[in-house]
């Protein structure tokens, strides 16, 4: 009896807690928080399209989004996830070493590899923010993700540094301070890819359940990250200490479980080598792929 005592506080302080969530997004959805606007009241009928739909679904997006295609899940239903190509079009993002191979093309191949092997496995649905080789602000990308109520955004990106030698993956969750000098860099690199920034007045009804809306977000993007950590080990080049935190602002604006994904440096030549081998790039979709798919299992369960 103490024991089944014990088990139901829990399981109540844990409903408790997902409902004071539920409540905040609610009220959130009510006063018009979410930055989406015009599009955040659309999700009833995403959904209807969605059950309603066999086959891959096609959603119209703003003009200068175009449309996105969810693929399907074995079950209608399935979470959805957003894989983001990072960069894109005019944004090249970095050049690698040998001159020839731009970030935007690797992490397009990666995206790629990564919707492929979810879409085979089907427990969750995905979407790529882009498919081809254009141009997307940071909040036209966080912008898919509130519009089709993704559970999970993870943006892909290659890392570059002044110094040749720097190699391995980092996973970046947000967080108001960053957790390294290098970390600071990162966000402030990957930020400047445009968009303006609002934010709500401090103290405010609305600034306040977004703020714990946000601190949610930031806990539930920090345990994915180290979820995906605890996948990559032993699979691919991690840099030390692989889960950083840094201001990143797609990552704040998507407002979900969000991740951004340094795959490697494209600065240095064998980590360049390694990212443009598909056996390499299927070694870090595997492992990313087991990560987003236990990440999203366990926030359904809970
Ligand atoms: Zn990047």
């Amino acid at each position: 009896m103490e024991a089944n005592t014990a088990r139901s506080k829990r399981a109540r302080a844990a409903a408790g807690a997902g409902v004071t969530l539920a409540s905040a997004a609610i009220l959130l959805a009510a006063l018009g928080a979410s930055s989406g606007g015009a599009v955040s009241s659309n999700s009833a009928e995403r959904a209807l399209i969605g059950e309603a739909r066999a086959g891959a679904l096609t959603v119209e997006l703003a003009p200068a989004v175009g449309e996105v295609t969810l693929t399907r899940g074995i079950s209608p239903g399935r979470p959805i996830v957003v894989i983001d190509a990072g960069h894109g079009g005019r944004d090249p993002g970095a050049t690698g070493v040998s001159g020839e191979t731009s970030e935007k093309q690797l992490t397009l191949a990666l995206a790629r590899e990564l919707r492929d092997r979810l879409a085979q496995r089907g427990r969750v649905r995905v979407a790529l923010t882009r498919e081809d080789d254009r141009y997307l602000t940071l909040d036209q990308r966080a912008a898919i993700v509130r519009r089709l109520g993704a559970s999970l955004y993870l943006s892909l990106h290659i890392d570059s540094a002044p110094n040749p030698l720097a190699r391995g993956a980092t996973v970046y969750s947000l967080s108001d301070v960053a957790s390294d000098a290098e970390a600071e860099r990162v966000a402030a690199k990957e930020n400047r890819a445009g968009g303006a920034v609002s934010s709500e007045p401090a103290g405010s009804v609305r600034g306040m359940l977004a703020d714990l809306a946000l601190r949610e977000q930031m806990n539930a993007s920090a345990s994915l990250a180290e979820r995906l950590v605890r996948k990559s080990v032993g699979r691919f080049l991690l840099r030390p200490e692989p889960h950083r935190f840094a201001d990143f602002r797609v990552l704040r604006r998507a407002e979900v479980p969000a991740v951004l994904f340094e795959a490697g440096y494209i600065s240095n030549t064998e980590d360049e080598a390694l990212l443009l081998r598909a056996d390499t790039r299927s070694a870090i979709a595997a492992a990313l792929a087991q990560a987003i798919e236990a990440d999203v299992a366990s926030r359904i369960i809970r």
